[in-house]
């Protein structure tokens, strides 16, 4: 009889899962306006100073073409070839301006939702990004940092969702929002979560992702909606 209460009571947890939605914010251009730079030097000398995450994507994926790379990440492999290329100002959080409509949102934590900060930046900026987010009033205890290195959100955000699978065969999470100023991400996240065959078995009937795409008109900051 203890044995099947025990059983019961953990089926019971297993039932009432806390944790239904997850936020996963992007950090730059979606929490704060950063200057970083990316200064670059080809094999041939040729310098360049990428100042948005524009021009860096746009050299980035115009060296790759070049190079005849089709990595999603391009840099490593860019190295290797000869380029140097340098991330510092990556490693810190420099002269940010918070976007607040944003991070309004953010420091309000729902209970039934998990917060991520899920950046392309190397993995030594997480600390000056967890203290950032406590120097503008956001408890970063409550929130979880993953750095991808510049490899996929879409794989690391599918990765999410299988983690915890309840009896009935289908995943804890039924809600996503994404923060992101990049469309490369907001495509590569869409074509994972939305057209995934491996996913679908697992999605609650009621999933929902939605994205949040902060885009910058002037000074001023809008988010725009995209659903599956
Ligand atoms: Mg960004």
């Amino acid at each position: 009889m203890k044995l099947l209460m025990e059983n019961w009571r953990q089926f019971i947890n297993e039932m009432e899962e806390p944790i239904t939605t997850l936020r996963i914010f992007d950090f730059d251009e979606t929490i704060a306006h950063t200057q970083s730079e990316t200064r670059v030097t080809a094999p041939d000398g040729s310098t360049d100073v990428l100042r948005n995450q524009k021009e860096f994507e746009q050299y980035m994926n115009t060296a790759a073409e070049r190079e005849g790379i089709n990595a999603f990440d391009p840099i490593d492999q860019l190295v290797e070839l000869g380029y140097k290329i340098d991330l510092s100002d990556f490693s810190i959080v420099k002269d940010p301006s918070e976007i607040t409509l944003v991070t309004d949102i953010m420091r309000n934590f729902p209970g039934d939702s998990k917060t991520y900060i899920v950046t392309a930046r190397r993995g030594n900026s997480i600390g000056p990004i967890l203290e950032y987010l406590d120097e503008i009033g956001i408890d970063s205890n409550q929130v979880r940092p993953i750095a991808t290195e510049g490899e996929s959100k879409g794989d690391t955000i599918a990765n999410m969702i299988a983690q915890k699978i309840m009896p009935d065969g289908k995943s804890n999470i039924r809600r996503i929002e994404y923060y992101e100023d990049s469309q490369r991400n907001i495509d590569d996240v869409l074509q994972k979560i939305c057209q995934n065959e491996n996913l679908d078995r697992i999605k609650p009937d009621d999933f929902e992702l939605i994205v949040y795409k902060v885009s910058r008109i002037d000074s001023d900051y809008n988010l725009e909606e995209i659903t599956c």
